[in-house]
């Protein structure tokens, strides 16, 4: 298959409190804080963007903080769980982390031969450190308090909860190019081997469970890399012919996107490697200027005054 999907690009959920949004996946977590924005199509609320030192696909999680949002629920038709990948023998450092800052988590276990440990943010967002049976390449960020050999190394997978599997895995198999490697009752590991991690799609299959809602602390969309915005146009012709509805081209100022709801409910997003996170902060400074899009640069001043300070 042409144009196979390079993996995982990024993944946007929803938290309610920015302060503690940030304080968790920058200080607790720490992932590097790479880009303080706001929602384009809701300048009033920030957009934060988390994740390696330069925002490589596959790493970046961002979040829309909405202070008065009430929780979501989880359910089908949602991504319901994030896994990261951390290095064999990390779960004692995170326990005793965890402990020491409050973290709701269950303890470690074991699935498709790796082991995990589940934990929420304070949103009561569902994620996982997963140690992947192949050592993960990728070169994390690290702080003081969470040194190289324990750092989150970026996703490992992200899953999805359906009432039935069968329209999203053909998504997957005959639009990504994935493939179907593994399944343990109701859960289904689809993989592409175009990318070394990030590279995992579970579908978790529960034909009575109610539709979840998304809202604080839940996932509003995944999203997949393109190579380059031809690749995103060419991607689109090919999901347009399935009779899905998808956007037209997105400027998202770091990447440039297109939008679709496959058959299972959850909003999917394709988005391009380019122009990347340095196009308008250097490296050294990426994360620490409030950053506009053009077209709300005139408004700066009112759009500052509604958002509340991060420190
Ligand atoms: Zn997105």
């Amino acid at each position: 298959m042409e144009d196979r999907i390079l993996g995982l690009h990024h993944i946007t959920a929803i938290a309610s409190d920015a302060q503690r949004n940030f304080d968790f996946y920058a200080k607790v977590l720490g992932l590097r804080f790479l880009k303080k924005t706001v929602n384009f199509d809701d300048p009033g609320t920030y957009h934060f963007y988390f994740g390696d030192e330069i925002g490589s696909a596959g790493t970046i999680l961002t979040f829309f903080p909405w202070t008065h949002i009430k929780a979501g629920r989880r359910g089908t038709g949602q991504a319901t769980e994030i896994g990261y990948s951390v290095p064999a023998g990390s779960f004692d450092f995170w326990l005793k982390r965890f402990d020491e800052h409050n973290v709701v988590y269950n303890k470690p276990s074991e699935r498709f031969g790796e082991l995990y440990l589940p934990f929420l943010d304070p949103d009561g967002l569902k994620l996982e450190l997963i140690v992947p049976k192949n050592p993960d390449p990728r070169v994390p960020w690290t702080t003081d308090a969470v040194p190289a050999e324990v750092a989150l190394r970026g996703f490992h997978n992200v899953t999805l909860t359906l009432t039935s599997q069968q329209g999203t895995a053909a998504v997957l198999t005959e639009l990504f190019g994935y493939t179907l490697t593994e399944q343990h009752v109701n859960r289904y590991r689809y993989v592409t081997d175009t990318v070394p991690a990030a590279a995992i799609v579970d579908l978790v299959e529960v034909p009575g469970e109610a539709q979840g809602v998304v809202a604080g602390g839940s996932v509003h969309h995944v999203a997949f890399r393109v190579k380059d915005d031809a690749m995103l146009m060419r991607v689109r012709q090919r999901v347009a012919e399935r009779g899905l509805n998808i956007t037209p081209w997105i400027d998202r100022q770091y990447f440039h996107s297109l939008y679709f709801r496959e058959p299972g409910g959850v909003l999917f997003e394709l988005a391009t490697d380019n122009p990347g996170f340095l196009v308008d902060e250097p490296l050294a400074e990426l994360g620490t200027h409030l950053l506009l899009p053009p077209q709300h640069e005139p408004r700066r001043q009112q759009i500052v005054a509604q958002l509340p300070p991060i420190v």
